[in-house]
């Protein structure tokens, strides 16, 4: 067992402490996540689930499962549900699940109270006059002519805005803030805006809609968050997300960032994820090839192991590109104590084991882990005729080879060790089977032959070996940073990234399960597919046993 060893704190955990020192909120801690509902999550969420529900777990608190489904038009129910059960899958459970529609009142009124305030304002000008007037960073913008109206007209043309009374993009509703403001944001902000379309909840009650900024903050403050969690995209929100809260004298909710986890051969964009979705790059947002997780858990990777991954990566304040090494690694880590180990035949060749009875069939017994000893064992037949490995054998066998090779001994894993007498070709001079004897006293775990083997390869008996489709994917993106590079990401895919193989995979296997992640032996971690079907087995690879990548790029 590791030692437990004492973490420094993460900046968040360090503000969360001082907070929590000096009395704040009551000593209360309430952290949310929240999606805006147009796509599945993916590995960055994932960062951002195990932060916001970790570091309020770590503090007592709770954390809100909030839908950030302003935007009516790219919202679906469909990425709610899958939503939901991301995070449930991930280990986490939510104090309470919101929508941050179920608001609309709410921010209906507050958008009145700043109109009441003097503090927001209806502006006819169109997208391009109000852009012409915005400025640039270096220079300060000009005043819309609209920003003198009067708190009345001011009311009455917003409440004419929420009854539908004017065409989309005519009318906006700004906040009055500064247009000379260093920051952009603070330049007049568009709050509200109309939008004739059907939301996934409110459906058509709505025809004006909050923008962001006016309804992130807001919701927070609502549900009385203390510590709103997001990415450093939203430095320059917090200006604005910090105005509205005190404009409009709601719970001060604060909003704190971090940098977004970007991974490498990877995309981490719902838009661009949702193109290689649509465009059939690949068979759905859970093709076990992209970082969503729902196709990491198809792909066989293990809550456990995410969650781990994203502790060990850290919070950064700077954004950087992590290795996804690192996250197979993590993969490896958890399934090697977890997986069962099986023995399949991926490249097969044929072995007649020349001096063990016709017709006999052994049943050995093997151990299902040997990192859990409670994990059981199983039955795998043994008989004259078996596949092995085709890259197990070598013709001409060099120094330090300790596999099959003429006249070379090697132990059966399990079962005994044989040795090559004979070699069969066709006639265009392809091996075609190998011909072995075994050496009969030397069965595992009864071994009396005196006999030491270097090497031990894996086997199946070919009368009981099942066929079974094999999924082997390599990474989706040729390129470390495909966002990075010119042009279109989609010119980086790998057009090598899934290989189909058909296997010979040992009987026990006919049972194999979802939720049971396995390893077959010296080829790594595998899991049910759930293409499979009882005469139909389709297995996907998890992950090799080692890092070849790092392996070829050292080479
Ligand atoms: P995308 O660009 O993929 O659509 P997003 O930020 O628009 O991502 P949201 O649904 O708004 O997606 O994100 C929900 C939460 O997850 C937000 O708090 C966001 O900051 C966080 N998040 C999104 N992507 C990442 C990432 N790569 N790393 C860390 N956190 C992320
Ligand atoms: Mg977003």
């Amino acid at each position: 067992m590791a030692e437990a060893t004492e973490k420094p704190l993460n900046f968040i955990e360090q503000i969360i402490e001082d907070d929590l020192a000096a009395g704040k909120n009551d000593g209360r801690v309430l952290t949310r996540f929240p999606p805006e509902p147009n796509g599945y999550l993916h590995i960055g969420h994932a960062k951002s689930i195990c932060l916001n529900f970790g570091v309020a777990q770590k503090y007592g608190g709770k954390t809100n499962l909030r839908f950030d489904d302003t935007n009516p038009v790219t919202e679906e129910t469909e990425y709610v549900e899958s939503i939901k059960a991301d995070v449930k899958w991930l280990g986490f459970d939510w104090a309470e699940e919101l929508y941050a529609s179920d608001y609309f009142d709410q921010l209906y009124e507050f958008a009145l109270k700043l109109i009441k305030k003097g503090l927001a304002y209806v502006d006819d000008s169109t997208s391009e006059e109000m852009a012409a007037m915005k400025g640039t960073p270096t220079v300060a913008g000009i005043n819309s002519p609209y920003r003198e109206r009067t708190i009345e007209e001011n009311l009455d043309l917003f409440v004419r805005m929420k009854n539908g009374e004017f065409a989309e993009g005519t009318r906006v509703l700004r906040a009055k803030i500064n247009m000379a403001s260093t920051n952009m944001l603070m330049r007049d902000p568009i709050i509200y805006r109309i939008k004739f379309a059907t939301h996934h909840r409110t459906g058509d009650k709505w025809c004006i809609y909050p923008m962001y900024d006016f309804a992130h903050g807001q919701s927070d403050s609502i549900e009385q968050i203390t510590h709103s969690i997001c990415t450093l995209e939203f430095v320059p929100h917090r200006e604005l997300y910090d105005w509205c809260i005190e404009s409009l004298e709601i719970f001060p909710s604060k909003q704190y960032e971090f940098a977004r986890l970007n991974l490498s051969y990877a995309i981490t964009s719902k838009r661009k994820l949702l193109q290689l979705v649509n465009e059939n790059f690949v068979t759905g947002w859970d093709d076990p090839r992209m970082p969503t997780i729902s196709g990491m858990r198809r792909r066989g990777y293990t809550p456990e192991a995410i969650r781990e991954f994203c502790d060990r990566i850290g919070i950064a304040k700077r954004d950087n590109l992590i290795d996804v090494s690192l996250l197979e690694f993590c993969v490896r880590e958890h399934l090697n104590k977890v997986a069962t180990r099986v023995m399949a035949v991926l490249d097969p060749i044929k072995v007649v084991i020349t001096n063990y009875p016709e017709g006999q069939i052994e049943e050995l017994t093997a151990e299902n882990n040997p990192e859990d000893h409670e994990s059981g064992s199983r039955i795998m037949p043994f008989s004259r005729e078996i596949l092995i490995e085709k890259e197990d054998f070598m013709e001409n066998p060099t120094k330090k080879y300790f596999r099959l090779g003429p006249g070379l001994m090697v132990r059966l894993k399990h079962a005994y060790i044989i040795k090559c007498d004979d070699i069969v070709k066709d006639e265009n001079g392809e091996i075609i089977e190998l011909h072995c004897s075994y050496i009969e006293n030397s069965r595992s775990g009864n071994d009396t032959s005196g006999i030491n083997v270097k090497g031990t390869i894996h086997w199946v008996s070919e009368a009981q070996a099942v066929d079974a489709e094999v999924r082997l994917y390599d990474r989706l993106f040729k390129v470390e940073d495909p966002s990075r590079e010119d042009g279109d990401f989609k010119e980086y895919l790998n057009p090598e990234s899934l290989q189909v193989i058909t296997a010979k995979v040992e009987p026990a296997l006919k049972n194999a399960t979802l939720d049971t992640p396995y390893q077959f032996l010296r080829k790594g971690y595998f899991c049910l597919d759930p293409d499979s079907t009882a005469d139909a087995l389709v297995f996907n690879k998890t992950v090799g046993l080692k890092d070849t990548w790092a392996k070829e790029a050292g080479k």
